[in-house]
């Protein structure tokens, strides 16, 4: 539901402050899932606020579960965009929506199936959040609730700083969803005005760069967005984001096999850090093993998962640096649901890499 609409059409129909709260309370907190649910206001406003108010910004056209428990969802909006979120449940309880901000993204990055799909338009706060609501219901019914939500689905969350703001507040809000602000995450591929904006808001949420290569002329190749914001802008940029914050930031480093996998990639990723004081003090880097993707024309990828030997070595070169590191657990490859594969109706590509264990 779209909070303004409610609170106009509350206002129109002369209602008592107070209505708003119940009503808040109802939506975002309880999960009622339409008007007539609403039972402890009177009919006939229930019946006047249908009238006025769409309950649900986006339907749900498809669902499909994976074999790991992951499940992806495919929304339509109010006019007809379609948009995608997945829910990972993690082995530890966590129950983590990834959400989509933007339909489809302008950046293209050459690894993203989101890049290939083209962009359509950002997404308003009320379908951000209801892409949350509506794996909160699902898990309502089975006594669960959503534990963390990332900003991690299609789009730039950056390029749509406001309603991505709002939607985080709407999700924060005590009267509202009550998800605590250190159980959200924001990635972002490097926009440093948003970097800046982010660094000075007056709140909790994590933050994650998603970085994937150590130098410019790789970077600019991978992420055209390098060439508006190059490393010596977005380093000093994230190193000021956390002596203003002294929250941990998330480095995310995409590893696609050939290209920025080789241990001469992972020692200049170490130097990277090394010559940033504050990102070395207080960041994690989170490998990613490439996801394979289709383009909208079906050819083949150009890309491949890492060898097996290069991520170990990879990995020892940081181990070796005394660069801090994790491994991210893939979820929904076999549904194209996990990251870089959304992509509105695209479908799978068959993974043609050599098999890599998750963690
Ligand atoms: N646009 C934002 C947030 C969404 S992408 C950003 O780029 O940070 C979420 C993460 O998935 C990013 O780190 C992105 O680079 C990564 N990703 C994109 N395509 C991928 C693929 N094919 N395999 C694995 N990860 C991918
Ligand atoms: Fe956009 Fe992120 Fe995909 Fe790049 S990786 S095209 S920024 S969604």
């Amino acid at each position: 539901m779209d909070i303004e609409k409610l609170q106009a059409a509350l206002t129109e129909l002369r209602q008592p402050a107070y209505r708003f709260k119940q009503i808040k309370l109802a939506v975002w907190r309880d999960l009622k899932d339409s008007f007539d649910a609403v039972d402890n206001i009177p009919l006939s406003l229930r019946q006047n606020l249908e009238r006025l108010v769409p309950f649900d910004e986006l339907v749900l056209r498809t669902e499909q579960q994976s074999v790991d428990g992951s499940v992806k969802a495919l929304f339509g909006t109010r006019d007809n965009v379609s948009i995608e979120s997945v829910l990972i449940p993690y082995g530890d309880g966590t129950r983590t929506v990834c959400v989509s901000t933007e339909a489809g993204c302008q950046l293209n990055c050459a690894f993203c199936a989101t890049g290939h799909l083209g962009f359509t338009r950002v997404l308003t706060s009320s379908e951000i959040v209801e892409q949350v609501l509506y794996f909160a219901r699902a898990l309502k019914l089975k006594g669960e609730r959503v534990t963390n939500v990332v900003f991690m689905g299609e789009g730039e969350p950056f390029l749509n700083y406001d309603n991505v703001k709002n939607a985080i507040l709407l999700l924060n809000d005590k009267d509202g969803f009550n998800l605590g602000q250190r159980r959200i995450s924001v990635s972002t591929s490097g926009i440093v005005p948003g970097i800046e904006r982010f660094a000075a808001e007056d709140w909790q949420v994590n933050l994650a760069i998603s970085l994937h290569a150590p130098v410019n002329g790789l970077r600019s190749i991978l992420m055209p967005i390098n060439r508006t914001y190059p490393l010596e802008q977005l380093m000093p940029a994230l190193d000021a984001y956390i002596a203003r914050t002294n929250r941990k930031l998330m480095i995310e480093y995409l590893l696609l096999g050939g290209l920025n996998d080789s241990t001469r990639n992972a020692d200049a990723l170490a130097d990277l850090i090394h010559s940033y004081k504050e990102v070395l003090r207080l960041s994690v880097v989170n490998l990613i093993i490439y996801n394979p993707v289709t383009d909208s024309s079906g050819h083949p990828d150009r890309f491949k998962a890492p060898r097996l030997s290069s991520l170990r070595a990879f990995e020892e070169i940081l181990n070796k640096r005394e660069i801090a590191w994790t491994r991210r657990a893939s979820f929904g490859s076999d549904i194209s649901g996990a990251c870089g594969q959304l992509a509105g109706e695209l479908t799978p590509k068959k993974d043609q890499s050599e098999d890599l264990p998750s963690s």
